[in-house]
């Protein structure tokens, strides 16, 4: 049976209370600073995909110098304090730290910069100065992770910003589609408080580009434009059944959760995820955290093959998630139009694809997972009905840019999940930093 209100308010507090606790004290940021040996040509820099000064700024924080460790942080990745709330450290810089050949916990890089990031917002400590206005005007779409560093670089220099946001606060899938136990939505809006207190960044909410918004319009009133629309909506599994009630998409799932009540989200007795990427666990380890008595993870290769890192996929099996591998979802079967079975494909591996990774194929054997819920997150399409109306190049719906982020539109830019299908935040924190110099570089020529 499908209900909401199964926990008490106390059990949802723990439940989805902050998984990833920050130091207790200044002392123990200290200690644990001073174990980095400060390596020349350190992995960690090489492997975090915005290249913070890793060392640096955690040396900055043994010698009690937190302003500046907080710097060192946002010269190259302004979204750092969500980064160190959701990166998945251990495969990036975590999980190429030297301590790791010693056989030894790794420095936790991210706790660190957790540390000095958020004492920075909470602070409202102002690190950077804004330049004087250069009379350049610059359109962002999408207040999420890669809209809100380009708007923060670009500012910074002197550009006058306008975003436009379709949703009624920024943030992105930060606020709208990560797990509520990494991060809360009050933690969001204060970290866009902070990225645009620099000035010179004015941010339109309930604006939606194609319906509100239009790109010759913004091309033609704007110096440059820069799209961070981020990736679209969930992909259709495509199978007999697939709209009976209960069937949901994890996407929208995760937004209903982020934008309600915990108490108020309906959920399923026996819940059955389909995939295993980030946004699969996290809507499995939520359905469960919610009061779900079973939920089970149904995901066609094995677990070798998995999308999620080691530290996800524990985190669910952690929280009780039954892991079925090797299965693909056949058919929905219902009663009286509500999901009652999911009918699935036995695989087995195949040939490996272009990609190296080994195919999954059909064995001719099906069985049956009994649930009164099944949430899909088996990969987002991208949002290819705008991208085609605006004539957007494309490769499948992921828009096409040059190494300068410029798309076939002159003057307008495009970042983050929106032309790589879906990364980290990190990523497209970086994305939208690296569009920020050519924005510049093109507006002042
Ligand atoms: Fe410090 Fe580890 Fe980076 Fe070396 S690899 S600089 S020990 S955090």
């Amino acid at each position: 049976m499908i209900a909401n209100r199964r926990l008490t308010e106390e059990q949802y507090q723990q439940n989805f209370a902050d998984i990833h606790p920050p130091f207790e004290n200044r002392e123990g940021a200290i200690i644990e600073a001073n174990r980095c040996i400060m390596c020349y040509d350190a992995p960690c820099i090489k492997m975090c995909p915005t290249h913070i000064n890793i060392p640096k700024f955690i040396k900055q924080i043994a010698t009690d110098n937190v302003k500046g460790s907080a710097r060192t942080i946002f010269t190259d990745n302004i979204m750092g304090a969500s980064c160190s709330k959701v990166c998945p450290v251990e495969k990036l810089c975590e999980g190429s730290c030297v301590y790791n050949l010693l056989h030894e916990e790794p420095i936790q890089i991210a706790r660190l910069q957790r540390y000095s990031t958020e004492k920075a917002m909470y602070n409202n400590w102002q690190l950077f100065e804004r330049k004087p206005s250069l009379g350049k005007k610059v359109a962002v779409v999408g207040a999420g992770p890669a809209g809100l560093a380009c708007a923060f670089y670009l500012a910074k220099e002197g550009v006058d910003v306008t975003i436009f946001e379709k949703e009624s606060k920024g943030g992105g899938l930060m606020t709208y589609g990560i797990a509520a136990y990494k991060v809360t939505p009050e933690f969001c809006e204060d970290e866009v408080k902070y990225i645009t207190s620099i000035g010179g960044i004015d941010i339109r909410y309930n604006q939606e580009l194609g319906k509100d918004v239009h790109l010759k319009d913004l091309q033609d009133n704007f110096d440059a434009v820069f799209l961070g629309i981020g990736v679209g909506i969930a992909r259709r599994l495509d199978i007999s059944g697939e709209d009976s009630q209960g069937v949901e998409d994890a996407i929208s799932y995760i937004y209903n959760l982020r934008t309600n009540d915990f108490s108020s989200v309906p959920v399923g007795d026996k819940v059955v995820v389909i995939g295993l990427g980030m946004t699969a666990i996290d809507a499995a380890t939520q359905a469960k955290r919610l009061g779900a008595k079973d939920v089970t993870i149904v995901y066609r290769r094995t677990e070798n093959e998995k999308p999620c890192t080691d530290v996800e996929l524990d985190i669910a099996k952690l929280d009780g998630c039954n892991m079925e591998y090797l299965a693909a979802p056949k058919e929905v079967y219902a009663e009286n139009g509500n999901v009652k079975t999911l009918v699935c494909s036995r695989m087995k591996l195949g040939d490996a694809d272009a990609s190296g990774r080994r195919s999954p194929v059909e064995t001719g054997e099906t069985f049956e997972i009994e649930c009164d819920m099944i949430i899909k997150a088996a990969g987002q399409t991208p949002f290819e009905g705008l991208i085609s109306n605006y004539e957007l190049q494309n490769s499948y719906g992921k828009v096409s840019v040059n190494s300068a982020y410029e798309t076939n539109w002159k003057g307008v830019f495009a970042g983050g999940d929106c032309i790589n299908g879906g990364k980290e935040v990190v990523n497209a924190a970086q994305d939208g930093k690296l569009a920020a110099r050519s924005i510049l570089e093109y507006i002042l020529n």
